[in-house]
């Protein structure tokens, strides 16, 4: 008998019930008793959806963040989190600088970052040569008690050592390996501890599993795991996001009573570990897409599941492939989704019924006379019904698209002419100072605006007053750039609620949800657009908005675009073809609009790609690959214009280093990053590259409310300048400035333009100077 089990659930909550009842308990407008139950009673809603499972997992759950969770159960918390004896205030002081409104020990918050090739960001665990571990497994243990208490068999969900150890970041000049020993003490005494509490099994969760790793690291697995395997506790080792690669033999080594594996990403690799493993050993697959948002082909998994089934019995355990927790949560809150497509998506809660069925169907004799009419042939039959008709369907696929894709040939990825001949023609056209000022594109987005979208949206506003609206606000805009003395404008970008999002409607064979929220970090969460079918573009899309803001100065205005690979990296994407196919076809919709943008006269177009690297897959050497037809795909959208039409791009990121060959192969006219953080250091592998064209460092940090001052900006300015010619330096901020208030980004633009300035007078005395040198 199969058995099914989850790896881990969305915490945010149907409605969102947790971000709104977080930032209620920050904001001082309930009390921790308040917060705890409606937690409490979010928990019960979660909990509910895994009645038809083998084992609930428990330790999934997180206030804020499950890695920051791992910190606190390890007593590795900075002890910048203070001493209180709440260990809540410690707790959000660490996830985000402040325990509350009027927290009195306020402190900077951990860092974050990706995990995985993910969108969701977990705090950073913080290890030195003082790093030691104190187990503090009160409040999992409890979490045990309570799922217990309604019925369910656990199996809690820990990060593994290795993964932890991997996670996390050496602020000395220690070695992360060198703490493995104290830390496996601590896990050793949890098992035994959750042993006692009477757990079965324990989920461990390695995802580090699918990097490459080297030697030491594979030996550490090893070691760890023999230490751990004395613990009367089971493990099962868990791997999720990709193939195991040259891990693979390590983890059928690993004496650990059973391995997880993500069947979606690694699905060649079942059936060698179902014969590697050991007869006792059991294989649990990921068969349900944790990752994405589509129907299960339940006979497709069948077909892979049965034979396992057949040599495993019992040993098989069935999941999804990695935690629900990139997953929207229920599919039937939407009542806008086109009654054809509806059916082919599975949120969590659908992907868990999904397993329900699996199980059954695993479990039925094969040669038992169940009438035909049973629930589960029900089921199927529907499933299979509705793989067929996504297969089949006209939503999805589009035979002029793919018509039109197929005619793209390479000279459509090349501009005309080369940098150094476009960027000529565009000076002689733009008459740009030396040091032109720009920004990314958004301004604030305040109540005001947000609730014009709002009312629109609702249909409170009819379009007219909404387009009223959004020009006044444009309108007020450029007005303010103007006085502050810009060279190169923009129109703020009021009409979108996100740059991906913002486009979907635009967009044949992709769609926008209600309730599809998925977290990314504390109680953020993003909405991803669903890309369900063949791509291209309806009409136009921002023109409108460009060419007014356009009719109210004589500067230029920036027309403003998300590219191509960012459009994908932040949607659900198809899973009937290649990431690559589904790129092309954005990057002609994309392009098409470009073309209308200059044909409406502007001159220069930013194709933003700030998840460019967000898609670099986890193993290095598959990064090629990718990076292969992402820049292709930006080229694609890109190249379409005349020598001078000037094309800017924007990666709001710091680490370019290892793929600058591909930056300078998007050949982007102008090129705006984020560099301020790093003090420009950046730049000096830019000038090691020898990098050709314009570039905007970012003078300053957006994420932060402090107006830079004027010197400050000039020194990053010079700084800059000792990598980068002068000619080919723009002046910008390092990010959009929507989550600003005017009261600090206008003071910062103008000592931002005024820093511009001094260092334009400096450089007319040195032209001077040179000149009469020559004389
Ligand atoms: N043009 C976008 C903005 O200014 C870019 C956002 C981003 O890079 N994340 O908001
Ligand atoms: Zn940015």
């Amino acid at each position: 008998m199969a058995k099914i089990h989850n790896l881990g659930f969305p915490r945010i909550g149907k409605n969102r019930e947790l971000k709104r009842a977080l930032e209620a308990y920050w904001s001082n407008q309930c009390s921790e008793k308040e917060l705890n139950r409606e937690v409490a009673a979010l928990r019960e809603q979660q909990l509910s959806a895994l009645e038809s499972l083998d084992f609930a997992q428990v330790g999934d759950f997180s206030l804020y963040d499950h890695v920051l969770d791992m910190s606190f159960l390890l007593g590795n918390v900075p002890d910048r989190a203070g001493t209180s004896e709440h260990e809540l205030d410690r707790y959000f002081r660490i996830a985000r600088g402040r325990a509350s409104a009027q927290d009195c020990c306020a402190t900077h918050a951990g860092e974050m970052t990706k995990w995985f090739d993910t969108n969701y960001h977990y705090i950073v665990p913080e290890f030195s040569s003082t790093t030691r571990f104190e187990l503090q497994a009160d409040s999992l243990l409890q979490q045990i008690r309570d799922a217990r208490g309604l019925g369910f068999e656990v199996k809690p969900v820990l990060i593994g050592p290795l993964t932890y150890l991997h996670l996390g970041k050496v602020t000395d000049d220690s070695q992360k390996l060198d703490l493995l020993d104290d830390l496996l003490t601590q896990y050793s005494q949890l098992l035994a501890r959750l042993n006692k509490a009477g757990v079965q099994w324990v989920q461990i969760d390695e995802p580090a599993l699918v990097t490459e790793l080297n030697a030491q690291w594979q030996m550490a697995y090893k070691y760890a795991y023999q230490r751990l395997s004395d613990s009367p506790v089971n493990v099962l080792l868990t791997t999720y996001f990709g193939e195991l690669a040259g891990n693979l033999d390590l983890v059928c080594s690993l004496p650990v009573e059973g391995v997880h594996i993500d069947a979606v990403r690694a699905q060649h690799e079942v059936d060698i570990l179902a014969e590697r493993l050991d007869a006792s050993q059991v294989l649990s697959v990921g068969i349900v897409d944790g990752r994405n948002v589509w129907r299960t082909d339940l006979a497709q998994a069948l077909t892979l599941l049965r034979p396992i089934a057949q040599r495993k019995g019992e040993k098989l355990w069935v999941a999804p492939s990695c935690s629900l927790l990139h997953c929207p949560v229920d599919v039937n809150a939407e009542t806008d989704i086109h009654p054809e497509i509806k059916p082919w998506l599975a949120f969590a809660e659908q992907k868990l019924e999904e397993l329900a069925i699996l199980k059954l169907a695993l479990n039925k004799q094969p040669n038992s006379h169940a009438p035909l009419d049973d629930e589960l042939t029900i089921a199927l039959a529907e499933n299979a019904r509705v793989i067929e008709a996504r297969q089949r369907s006209l939503l999805a696929n589009n035979a002029d698209v793919q018509e039109r894709v197929a005619k793209v040939d390479v000279s459509w990825l090349a501009r005309n002419s080369n940098y150094a001949t476009r960027i000529q023609a565009q000076r002689a056209i733009l008459k740009l100072p030396p040091f032109p000022t720009t920004t990314i594109g958004s301004f604030p987005q305040t109540q005001a605006i947000r609730s014009v979208r709002r009312r629109f949206l609702s249909g409170a506003m009819d379009e007219r007053a909404y387009h009223q609206a959004l020009e006044g606000v444009i309108q007020e805009t450029i007005q303010q750039q103007e006085a502050i003395g810009l060279d190169v404008l923009v129109h703020g970008e009021p009409e979108r609620n996100d740059m991906v999002e913002y486009f979907a409607p635009f967009l044949n064979g992709m769609l926008t949800t209600q309730y599809g929220w998925v977290q990314s970090y504390g109680s953020r969460c993003v909405k991803p657009p669903i890309i369900y079918g063949d791509v291209s573009r309806k009409g136009s899309m921002t023109t409108r908005w460009i060419e007014y803001a356009q009719s109210l100065t004589s500067k230029p205005v920036k027309g403003m675009l998300t590219g191509p690979v960012t459009l994908l990296n932040w949607s659900f994407v198809r899973n009937d073809q290649t990431r690559e196919a589904t790129a092309k076809q954005l990057a002609l919709a994309v392009r098409e609009e470009v073309a209308e943008l200059e044909a409406a006269g502007t001159r220069i177009i930013q194709i933003d790609e700030a998840a460019l690297r967000e898609g670099l897959p986890l193993k290095s050497s598959e990064w090629q690959a990718y990076l292969h037809w992402a820049v292709d795909a930006f080229r694609l959208c890109a190249s379409g214009v005349a020598d001078t039409t000037q094309i800017h791009t924007h990666m709001c990121y710091s680490q370019f280093n290892d793929i600058l060959p591909d930056i300078q192969r998007m050949d982007a006219d102008v090129i705006t990053i984020e560099t301020s953080r790093s003090q420009m250091k950046l730049l000096e592998a830019f000038k090691r590259f020898q990098y050709r064209n314009d570039i905007g460092p970012g003078v300053y940090d957006i994420h932060s409310p402090n107006v830079p001052q004027i010197e400050s900006i000039q020194r990053l300015i010079e700084t800059a300048a000792c990598s980068i010619p002068r000619e080919r330096l723009w002046i910008n901020p390092d990010c959009g400035l929507k989550t600003r208030a005017w009261a600090e980004v206008l003071p910062a633009l103008q000592n931002m333009v005024q820093a511009a300035r001094a260092l334009r007078n400096n450089s007319v005395d040195l032209e001077e100077e040179e000149l009469t040198l020559i004389d």
